[in-house]
């Protein structure tokens, strides 16, 4: 079902775990082939002189019942680039192909919504609240669907229906609605008709419904149109498209990744990705005489071009191992490793530092750049 992003499987480095592409979400997506209406460019421009009096300091308070007002907040309890990443954004691109709101490839084909993707799932087990974005009254839930996701054999028939698993629709007035899906089993907490503020708990980040990996998918409909919480624009309205009005609250500074290195470790021999997303990699112990030394990342985002560069720092500062690599393919998650065996009797006691790099070029601007740095002590 994912075009573009077919999965090979190479020698130990590239995501063939799963077979398949990254696919979070909800996918069933009504089409909009409208073009933008006179009503919703005004829309954008009332927006767009409200964030003005926001940054001039001019408080408005959220008017629910104004169609052209809403300012989202996180849909989980998290920091951004910390705890919490963007695993894939809004397609676009009506019909057949994948295009971001920046006509990144940051999406998958009929991909509605955003989704927030926590570390793995042993953060879903310690539990990260799904929150409401704006104030409102709960509309529907569901709940009683287990978080094995897609991950179970044969998982995909019996999702038909509830891509979403277990979620929550809250209406905010004015024709607005956000959806939250994937939620973990038995964590909603809110009723139908409850009246809930914004930031409110309403469940637990899970793996319900069509998800590979712990997350949150947000949708945001106004008056029954999806629309690209980056850009305010209909996700019909194809990418690289004005900047527009973000729906999202200013304070939040939600900028575009065009790639997210979300997690990195070490470990003594080749790691073993189904535990590394699973969460139970975490006690991993390297000693003196480890029989390796190996560097680990999982990235969200990976393009065609872009250049890792992951290398492995001694305690005296010197490289104990580096690779570059160019991506010969745009994957929606991958993991990488590098690593050396060890030839000396015991490795050096000391700091080790993990550093991985990703760079990507850009046409007519510098390129862009994400690293992402693990320390470990070897005693
Ligand atoms: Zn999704």
């Amino acid at each position: 079902m994912n075009r573009k992003r077919n999965t090979t499987i190479r020698s130990g480095n590239i995501d063939g775990a799963l077979k398949r592409a990254l696919q979070g979400g909800f996918r069933c997506r009504v089409g909009f082939s409208r073009p933008q209406s006179i009503g919703s460019i005004a829309g954008a421009l009332k927006r767009a002189l409200q964030w003005l009096l926001l940054s001039s300091g001019v408080v408005i308070a959220q008017a629910a019942d104004d169609p052209s007002a809403i300012a989202l907040g996180l849909p989980l309890q998290c920091q951004t680039g910390e705890t919490c990443w963007v695993a894939n954004y809004l397609d676009v691109t009506p019909g057949p192909g994948v295009t971001d709101f920046r006509c990144g490839a940051r999406s998958y084909d009929g991909h509605d919504g955003v989704d927030f993707a926590i570390r793995d799932r042993g953060a879903m087990a310690a539990g990260v609240p799904v929150t409401a974005s704006a104030a409102g009254t709960v509309k529907n839930v569901r709940d009683g669907m287990d978080d094995t996701g897609l991950l179970a054999p044969g998982a995909e028939a019996g999702l038909k229906g509830k891509e979403c698993g277990n979620g929550v629709v809250i209406d905010h007035g004015g024709g607005w609605q956000t959806q939250y899906c994937h939620m973990r089993q038995g964590s909603i907490s809110v009723k139908p008709g409850e009246s809930v503020p914004a930031g409110a708990t309403l469940g637990a980040v899970g793996m319900s419904g069509w998800a590979e990996f712990p997350h949150v998918h947000l949708a945001v409909r106004h008056k029954g149109e999806e629309l690209d919480p980056f850009t305010g624009h209909a996700v019909s309205s194809a990418c690289g498209q004005a900047a527009g009005a973000p729906l999202w609250r200013q304070e939040l500074k939600l900028a575009y990744e065009p790639a997210a290195l979300y997690n990195a470790g070490f470990s003594p021999g080749p790691p073993d990705i189904k535990q590394i997303r699973a969460g139970e990699f975490t006690d991993v112990r390297i000693t003196a005489q480890s029989e390796a030394l190996v560097l680990w990342v999982d990235m969200f985002g990976v393009a065609q071009g872009d250049q890792i560069r992951m290398e492995i720092a001694g305690p005296d500062g010197g490289s104990v191992v580096s690779q570059d690599q160019k991506i010969e393919k745009t994957q929606a998650r991958r993991y990488m490793f590098v690593g050396k065996r060890r030839t000396m009797l015991i490795w050096n006691p000391g700091a080790y530092v993990g550093r991985v790099t990703l760079t990507r070029e850009q046409a007519g601007s510098a390129p862009w750049r994400a690293t992402i740095e693990r320390s470990l002590t070897i005693p």
